[in-house]
């Protein structure tokens, strides 16, 4: 059984039964048989299908809103959005996606040569908490519309969502072994990927994981996508608008209790604007509101368990042994729930392995830089090169950050969110492969070349 716990109360909720060897070999043969199917439908039918499951998303986002905020504590209104924000991706793709798998032919020598986008398989899908529906949605909206097929280990904690997220695809119309949730442990993965009915994997979680699973891709010689960790940097130059950067960094950083991959986790700040920055942003800090996930009014619900929070804790006091120095928050609150206070870190010795670690809780490293080349230097000073977030309105300094920050994705004088129309990922420690528009649909097709 996987016993569902309540961040926000310590609190058991539901449990939800851990499938059999048997019942996972039904639903991966399920799968091939289905794909057999699917790999041949027209694009109508696929489009129509996307159409009626962003309805089907759209309708009871409250319910499955709820259902993510008993399971890892977000706050309500927050999972209402992320539903419907996976809505739009599946509208995205039923409207956009006939374009993106338009056959394209070049002349060659004695001819011409069409390649053609064909589906390959049933695509497993590995995935964590902490977006448990719009992690599963970007990568399975892209593999309908393929003419591909979907299995999900979702995390342990999410199994709720996970079973919801089957029944709204299956009600809205999908085959049955269209997309099918896999109740096991992760231990269960390794053997799924060597299987030769499934075709690719992707994973989004942490960098473990993430060697886990491709290491066991690499031996099947199967195409993984990794979506992993980030310690993204969020950089202010002097010419920047300083009320609106420190607004976007408070937000940056406790968006989600802090648990997202492109959380703006290390801001870096001008020595000229260091001390104007800092007043404006440790005020902000200061005022978010952690709480009731349910209350309409808190900012910040528990993380998403007592476990999370405490490796949370043991990091920071890791940085702070080592010479880092809580200016504010960064504390467990009293009484039940995983919750704790947002937080600034300063004196951060950047070198030490904790602080190369992703910090996935609500606790900026706030870093003070002489000029641009040390604020590139400090950004790309860590394994990860997943986004990264620059303010400035000088267009040369822009131009600098674009070349030489190491990251997959870059925001310019606003905050980075991940949106259905543009590709996402990252570089470094922070995985290989790109999710959403094109490319990511592109990811787990056959690209293939027909010479006449
Ligand atoms: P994990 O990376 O362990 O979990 C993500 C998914 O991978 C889950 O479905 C998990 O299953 C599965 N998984 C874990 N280990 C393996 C394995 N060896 N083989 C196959 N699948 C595996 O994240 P955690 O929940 O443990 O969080 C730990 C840290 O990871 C966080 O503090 C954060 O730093 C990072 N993280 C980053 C995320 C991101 O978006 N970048 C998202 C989540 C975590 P199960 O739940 O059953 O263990």
């Amino acid at each position: 059984m996987f016993q569902s716990i309540n961040p926000a109360t310590g609190a058991p909720g539901a449990t939800h039964p851990e499938h059999s060897a048997a019942e996972v070999e039904e639903r991966v043969a399920r799968a091939h048989a289905t794909w057999a199917e699917w790999r041949v439908t027209d694009l109508a039918t696929r489009t129509d299908l996307l159409a009626r499951i962003a309805e089907a998303f759209e309708a009871d986002k409250r319910r499955l809103g709820e259902l993510a905020t008993q399971e890892m504590g977000k706050t309500l209104k927050s999972a209402i959005a992320e539903v419907e924000k996976c809505a739009a991706a599946f509208r995205y793709y039923a409207q956009n996606g006939p374009g993106m798998l338009a056959p394209r032919t070049v002349d060659v020598p004695g001819g011409k040569a069409t390649s053609h986008y064909l589906p390959i398989g049933a695509v497993l899908a590995v995935m964590p908490w902490n977006f448990p529906y719009w992690q599963v949605v970007r990568w399975l909206a892209p593999t309908i519309l393929a003419g591909n097929v979907g299995l999900l280990k979702h995390a342990s904690l999410c199994q709720g969502v996970a079973a919801a997220i089957e029944e709204t695809v299956i009600a809205a119309g999908a085959p049955a072994g269209l997309f099918q949730n896999l109740a096991i442990r992760s231990g269960k993965v390794g053997a799924l990927i060597a299987d030769d009915r499934i075709a690719a994997v992707t994973l989004t979680g942490s960098e473990g994981a993430g060697a886990k699973v491709a290491e066991a891709a690499g031996a099947a010689l199967k195409k993984v996508v990794l979506e992993l960790g980030g310690s993204d940097p969020f950089i202010v130059m002097p010419s920047a608008d300083l009320d609106a950067a420190a607004k976007a960094a408070v937000t940056a950083r406790t968006q989600n209790t802090g648990q997202s991959c492109i959380c703006a986790k290390r801001m870096i700040v001008h020595a000229d604007v260091y001390d104007a920055f800092l007043e404006r942003f440790s005020a902000g800090m200061r005022a978010v509101v952690a709480g009731d996930p349910m209350d309409a009014a808190t900012d910040m619900g528990p993380l998403s368990s007592e476990e999370q929070r405490q490796t949370v804790i043991d990091q920071l006091a890791q940085i702070e042994a080592a010479g880092g120095r809580l200016l504010l928050g960064g504390e467990p609150l009293p009484g039940k729930g995983a919750y704790m206070s947002a937080g600034i870190l300063v004196d951060v010795p950047i070198d030490h392995p904790a602080a190369q670690e992703e910090l996935f809780g609500p606790v900026a490293m706030l870093f003070r830089a002489e000029d641009i080349d040390a604020a590139i230097a400090l950004a790309n000073d860590v394994p990860f090169g997943l986004g990264a977030s620059v303010w400035t309105s000088d267009e040369a300094e822009q131009e600098r950050f674009t070349r030489d920050i190491a990251s997959g994705m870059m925001a310019v004088n606003k905050m980075l969110a991940s949106t259905p129309e543009a590709p996402f990922g990252g570089i470094k420690k922070s995985g290989h492969g790109r999710e959403l528009g094109a490319y990511g649909l592109h990811e787990f097709m056959n690209l293939k070349t027909v010479f006449d």
